[in-house]
């Protein structure tokens, strides 16, 4: 009885190590950690901004937030979620509802600019206006910001405050104007699938940047 007993504590314990060092390596159903909700802004009936030769925001915005998507499939601790698939109105405060519901970590909202001088080009980032600086929104919007400028090249507008449908976000939440479809040069490239392609992984690098710094 007694033999029996300590052979099944040994292999109890066994088990424990099994499942303990199968974690550890790395088992990709139990290693995703973090939910981004990524947001292409407009969609459906809302085109967003009208840009040069009658470009629409909301597509530009969507070939990002998808290639963003697709980028984060090399990254199994991550998942992204997108906040529209396709072409759809859905009502910026749903998308935020959404977020919360899943308990997203993160909500990432992806825009392009608009602006009646031509001339106007650059990348900002933009909290709700209550966001301090030393606030996780406020970190968000930098970390995106210096990523989206040393990845892009795009001129650095800053970090902007405003009156945002993401402060009900309950989670950290910017919102990127990764550049002006008004300036014909910064139009074309945010319709090239390079210079969105690189939009994507500055992107991307940020919000890992972002879930890991707090964790070193
Ligand atoms: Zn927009």
């Amino acid at each position: 009885m007694t033999q029996r007993l300590r052979t099944s504590s040994i292999l109890a314990v066994l088990l424990f190590l099994l499942v303990f060092l199968s974690l550890g390596a790395g088992s990709p159903v139990l290693t995703c950690r973090f939910t981004v909700m990524v947001d292409p802004g407009h969609g459906g009936k809302d085109p967003g901004a009208i840009g040069i030769d009658g470009v629409y925001e909301k597509k530009i915005n969507l070939a990002i937030a998808q290639m963003v998507y697709l980028k984060s499939l090399d990254h199994p601790e991550l998942r992204v979620i997108l906040a529209r698939r396709g072409d759809e109105y859905i009502y910026p405060t749903d998308r935020i509802k959404e977020a919360n519901r899943i308990g997203a970590d993160l909500y990432v909202s992806i825009h392009a600019n608009a602006y009646s001088n031509a001339s106007v080009s650059g990348a900002e980032t933009l909290v709700h206006e209550t966001e301090g600086q030393g606030s996780q929104s406020y970190r968000l919007a930098e970390t995106l910001q210096q990523r989206l400028i040393s990845q892009t090249g795009a001129k650095d507008r800053g970090i902007k405050w405003a009156p945002l449908f993401i402060r009900r976000a309950k989670m950290p939440a910017a919102l990127v104007e990764v550049g002006f479809i008004t300036h014909r040069l910064e139009a074309r490239l945010l319709q090239s699938l390079s210079y969105q392609s690189k939009i994507a992984d500055a992107i991307l690098d940020a919000i890992l940047e972002f879930l890991y710094k707090p964790l070193v």
